[in-house]
């Protein structure tokens, strides 16, 4: 009724003034008076001001919304001033802030302004429960810091109360320096699923088959049983993928990895192994095996689309073929490599020749005494730069590939995540740009690489879920953890009679 009586009263007053013109022109103007009323009441009755029309907005779970949105999709795109509208665990929609904040009413907001929203970090291989053999021993060689530490301490010490709290302290770690997906392998891998999955973090997660008594199974029939029942858990789970893990080509029979290759393959699962790691590995396999480690596997079936191989450092042109023509995915372990004096991966050989490399901790004991990737990206470009004495021979940017999307390839994982796109899961981290070492900003991918560390990361975002939040983790208890972690460090010490903490180098 109010619509009708304000558009005649004004189509009366144009009437009064124009009374020269012609009826047509008039129908025409009355027309268009009728029709912005309209609009006007519509406007009124929807938001707040007398616009056009809005269409109902859609409603989503989550909107981050603001800063610069560092997406690492197929184009790479970097969008200042970006949003990503989250429904459920899936990406619906990647663009301006404007356009997303027009189209969708979400239910929770994370604010990135003046900040970067990147993808959450891929760490593609790492042994989360040993942070609790943090530093155990280090500057040693690989058989030393093997036979007269580790095994012991695995020996008298990891229990499946030891694997749960060490993953606890592993993932609260990761999380913190924005990991989203990580790759593992260790015993008691059930324990180290239940620990991940309930601090709502997605991981491969691969129960260790070693052919000596392990601490959670002594026989391969035994810890083959156990490996079947935990595949079987944990099947379709949206976090958790369970893996098989032989150790190495060097801890484990022919007839292992054919096991193993076998009953991964029965269940979809993927298969996370340690190739050519040291140049020990490949003189032993060319002697043994006459063939290097990767043809070795190759040669027993067992390379394949569902194989994860981290270091694959002493690996030839042949090799790297095998690799491409399999699709398997390689891991490079810089620290790892570096403190071990293991050798540098072939990065730019191995990305020439078709394979995806992603990145890792490794560790984090002896191998590597933290879980930080943002790190890793740093490092994996330098060690490639004073290896070819070429400062172009890894860039900014490839090391970040290797963090996210290149890594979820390379873990065979790049459907899902690895990239900020519609349909893919919402696996994302906001990372600040104000502190000193993080000004000015020049160039993004160099600034990520080169400048910002992991205590630069404030929110973390896995499968929608906000997981950390202004760097609080939400999922877990950071102090009963950390107390946790030094009670264990004391068991430790006394179990191989070391001397207390401190009194020692
Ligand atoms: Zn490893």
């Amino acid at each position: 009724m109010n619509e009708i009586a304000r558009t005649s009263g004004v189509s009366e007053s144009f009437r009064k003034g124009h009374a020269a013109r012609s009826g047509v022109l008039r129908a025409v103007w009355l027309c268009a008076i009728l029709i912005s009323g309209a609009w006007a009441v519509r406007g009124q009755s929807n938001i707040s001001d007398s616009g056009p029309a809005e269409k109902p907005k859609e409603k989503v779970s989550l909107l981050v919304e603001g800063g610069t949105v560092v997406t690492m999709d197929p184009a790479r795109r970097v969008i200042e001033d970006g949003a990503i509208a989250v429904r459920g665990d899936t990406i619906v929609a990647v663009g301006s802030r404007a356009e997303l904040e027009a189209h969708y009413e979400p239910a929770q907001r994370v604010s990135a302004q003046g900040r970067l929203v990147m993808p959450g970090l891929v760490n593609a291989h790492a042994h989360a429960a040993m942070t609790l053999l943090r530093g155990i021993a280090d500057d040693v060689t690989l058989q030393d810091w093997l036979n007269n530490y580790i095994f012991p301490a695995e020996k008298r010490n990891v229990t499946e109360a030891f694997v749960a709290d060490g993953t606890r302290l592993g993932v609260l770690e990761m999380m913190r320096g924005g990991i989203t997906t990580y790759v593992d392998m260790y015993y008691f891998e059930d324990a180290v699923a239940r620990v991940t999955k309930a601090a709502g973090m997605r991981a491969i997660l691969g129960e260790t088959l070693i052919d000596f008594p392990a601490p959670d199974n002594k026989t391969m029939p035994e810890a083959l049983a156990y490996t079947e029942k935990y595949l079987q858990h944990w099947k379709g789970d949206p976090l958790i993928t369970a893996a098989v893990a032989p150790h190495s080509i060097y801890t484990t029979s022919e007839q292992t990895l054919r096991s193993a290759a076998a009953l991964a393959r029965r269940y979809h699962a993927p298969l996370v192994i340690h190739v050519a790691e040291t140049k020990k590995e490949l003189d032993d396999s060319l002697a043994k095996n006459h063939a290097t480690p990767v043809g070795y596997l190759d040669h027993i079936g067992f390379l394949g689309p569902d194989v994860i191989a981290a270091h694959c450092i002493w690996v030839n042109s042949a090799d790297i073929k095998l690799f491409a023509e399999h699709h398997t995915g390689c891991v490079n372990n810089p620290s790892s490599n570096m403190l071990l004096a293991s050798g540098v991966m072939p990065v730019g050989a191995l990305l020439a020749g078709g394979v995806a490399v992603g990145l890792g901790t490794d560790g984090p004991a002896g191998s590597n005494n933290d879980m930080d990737l943002m790190r890793e990206m740093d490092l994996a470009a330098k060690i490639q730069k004073v290896t070819k004495m070429d400062p172009r021979a890894l860039t900014a940017q490839q090391a970040l590939e290797m963090a996210t999307i290149g890594g979820a390839h390379a873990i065979h994982m790049d459907s899902e995540i690895g990239s900020l796109e519609p349909g893919k899961k919402a696996d994302l981290i906001v990372l600040d740009l104000d502190a000193p070492h993080a000004v000015p900003l020049y160039h993004l991918y160099a600034q990520i690489v080169y400048s910002l560390t992991e205590s630069d990361v404030r929110t973390v975002v896995i499968g929608g879920r906000i997981v950390m939040q202004d760097r609080h983790v939400l999922t877990l208890d950071q102090a009963a953890i950390v107390a946790a972690a030094k009670v264990w460090g004391q068991r430790v010490q006394k179990s191989l009679a070391m001397p207390p903490s401190g009194s020692h180098n």
